[in-house]
């Protein structure tokens, strides 16, 4: 059963009756520029073929009702308790501060966070204050917005691949139309992002949302993640007979716990430590005074933020100027300066990154946030079978579980399937 037909099972199951419609929007994997986002630079995601799919009707009430084939249990909330349930922070929404664990299974946070965060868009609907006339009738002529929901995903979730970011992007988008909102993609992408920072509690930046958003096919999206601008970039993977290998170790990451929010504050430390705003503002001539200002560690750790958004920037030239075969090189050190500067690898991700190379990739790294999850080969096409066998012999051999290896070519952003 494909995931779109999941999702419309799952939501006549849940309610007794055919969705409106059905919404979806793809996971990503990052090209090149890791942990670069939040410290205001550069990254190059592309979106892929798997997708979330959110299968959505109103329900007639003023509760959102969520089911995922994930956790079949369905979690209800009055619409108008969303604010209590995920309270504005005081001092803003760039997610600084992550939220305590939310009231409701976390999963479904996701969900009624984006839900959350596009009523709090809104004039006369959001976070109703001493002053507002009325906190409980909506804006539109829609008499109750109350909506069921079933999600369904092929998506490997926690691998990377930002299930997170399609299950908040088809979400959003089915909300956005459904609600009559007529928002941009940018701007269902930010409320992804607040969903995830603040209705969720994982400190993530906005690449993964914008990856999702605006997927094109056979391009990636270059994100300068300080202004928003956007610029798509041709990949030419087909063109030229490649294709991307994602390699998913199986070993899950957490992002809302541990070494992300470590990697987090050591490069805010640095940033403090030279006077700068950001990482961002500093370049690859920075990085000797960097040496006298911090310690070795943190040295390391800005030395990755400012050596990987060159990456980015030189990626972006080389795709342009040379096309997609000699970017291998930068891959690589991508990937190297993750493993010893940045320290985000792990071993079998190391272990794919090598058996990929020394069977004839052209490139490889590790992609997404680390501690496990996914890493990228780019490939020949009629050597896809060889570096896939290549990779699961050598994790046969280390004793690591079997990987689940598949391709994935730059695709489209989110989409009404039905
Ligand atoms: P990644 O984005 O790399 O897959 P994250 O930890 O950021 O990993 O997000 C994974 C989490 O997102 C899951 O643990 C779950 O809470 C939520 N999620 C993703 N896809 C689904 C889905 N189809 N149904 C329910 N929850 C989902
Ligand atoms: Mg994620």
């Amino acid at each position: 059963m494909t995931a779109a037909t999941a999702a419309r099972t799952l939501f006549t199951a849940l309610t007794g009756r055919e969705p409106e419609g059905i919404w979806s929007a793809p996971g990503r994997v990052n090209l090149i520029g890791e942990h670069t986002d939040y410290n205001e630079g550069f990254v190059l995601p592309f979106a892929i073929p798997h997708r979330t799919y959110a299968a959505v009707a109103f329900n007639g009430t003023d509760a959102i009702r969520v089911a995922s084939t994930f956790a079949e249990e369905p979690v209800e909330v009055e619409l108008s308790a969303l604010n209590t349930l995920f309270p504005a922070k005081a001092q803003g929404s760039d997610g600084q501060e992550p939220a305590e664990g939310p009231a409701v299974p976390e999963w479904s946070a996701y969900v009624l966070g984006v839900a959350w965060a596009l009523r709090a868009l809104q004039p006369g609907d959001a976070n109703p204050g001493p002053s507002a006339g009325s906190g409980t009738q909506v804006s539109s002529g829609t008499q109750s917005r109350g909506v069921d929901i079933a999600i369904a995903s092929d998506v490997p979730v926690g691998a990377g691949l930002s299930s997170s970011a399609a299950i908040e992007g088809a979400t959003a988008t089915a909300l956005n139309e459904l609600w009559g909102l007529g928002l941009d993609a940018v701007t269902l992408a930010r409320a992804g992002r607040r969903a995830e920072n603040e209705a969720v509690g994982a400190p993530t930046g906005i690449m993964d949302q914008m990856a999702s958003m605006l997927g094109r096919a056979d391009a990636a999206t270059f994100l300068d993640c300080r202004t928003l601008e956007t610029r798509s970039i041709p990949t030419g993977f087909t063109a030229a007979g490649l294709e991307v290998l994602v390699i998913d170790t199986q070993v899950k990451h957490a992002h809302s716990t541990g070494g992300y929010r470590e990697r987090r504050d050591a490069c805010e430390r640095g940033a403090a430590l030279l006077g700068i705003r950001s990482l961002r503002d500093a370049g690859v001539a920075d990085l000797p005074r960097a040496a006298e200002l911090m310690d070795e560690v943190t040295l390391r750790r800005v030395r990755h933020v400012i050596t990987e958004n060159q990456r980015v920037l030189d990626t972006v030239a080389v795709l342009g100027e040379q096309g997609p075969r000699a970017i291998g090189d930068l891959l690589v050190a991508s990937h190297a300066s993750m493993r010893d500067d940045f320290e985000i690898s792990v071993p079998e991700l190391d272990a794919a990154v090598d058996a990929a190379l020394a069977h004839g990739a052209i490139g490889a790294r590790m992609t997404g946030g680390g501690f496990g999850g996914a890493a990228i080969a780019l490939v020949e096409h009629d050597a896809v079978g060889w570096v896939s066998d290549a990779v699961r012999a050598a994790f046969a051999d280390a004793g690591f579980g079997a990987p689940h290896i598949f391709t994935v070519a730059p695709s489209e952003g989110p989409r009404r399937d039905a």
